[in-house]
């Protein structure tokens, strides 16, 4: 269903900090709302939708097309508690890759050119959601997360990139963790948040 409004926490334009395309400059929209409940999440000022935040479309995309980066970063809060149909489209039609990030939790909609997937243990993701990832982020904080990771990388399709991401408040033994274990199974790669190390968005 056709969508004017969707609410929003903030959007900006950064640097994507993570993931396959860390580095790469993108407009990031922040929809707020989440009901995963993740106990380390960074964001929990995300989880409560307040009338104010919700913004029409046309101005969210019309407002990142002021910016020279055709990738925009869909994330959340849980972004596929909403129907992403009418955002992706307007969003390609200004011209941009369209990414999301989700915990997979809700059904997919909308229309992505990369499908970030971040399984969360407090609310399992959709195995059709996982099985549509181009890239499969696991937060590791223990090391009974790995087995964890296996378990949603034997879901994936081909292809899908494998990555393990330090939770950061525990970074610096998680690191060494995913260290040894990428040098083991070099199927998966490390994921730094490097906007943390750069304090930016
Ligand atoms: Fe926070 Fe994301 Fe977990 Fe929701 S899914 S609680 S926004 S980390």
């Amino acid at each position: 269903m056709e969508q004017p409004s969707l609410p929003i926490m903030e959007h900006f334009y950064t640097l994507q900090g993570e993931g396959v395309f860390a580095g790469q400059a993108a407009y990031f929209i922040r929809l707020a709302g989440c009901d995963v409940g993740c106990v380390w999440c960074d964001v929990k000022e995300s989880w409560e939708v307040h009338p104010k935040q919700w913004m029409p479309i046309d101005d969210i995309v019309g407002q990142a097309a002021a910016f020279p980066s055709r990738m925009a970063v869909i994330t959340g809060g849980e972004p596929l508690m909403y129907d992403l149909t009418a955002l992706t489209h307007h969003l390609k039609q200004a011209g941009f890759r369209t990414h999301i990030e989700t915990s997979g939790a809700y059904p997919l909609s909308g229309q992505w050119d990369w499908i970030c997937v971040s399984p969360k243990k407090f609310k399992a993701p959709l195995p059709e959601v996982v099985a549509e990832a181009d890239e499969l982020k696991i937060i590791v904080f223990h090391k009974s997360d790995f087995e964890w990771a296996e378990k949603y990388a034997a879901m994936v399709k081909p292809g899908c990139r494998l990555l393990l991401q330090p939770e950061w408040d525990k970074k610096h033994s998680s690191e060494a963790l995913i260290v040894d274990y990428v040098k083991a199974h070099p199927q998966w790669s490390i994921s730094i948040q490097s906007h943390k190390y750069l304090d930016i968005p």
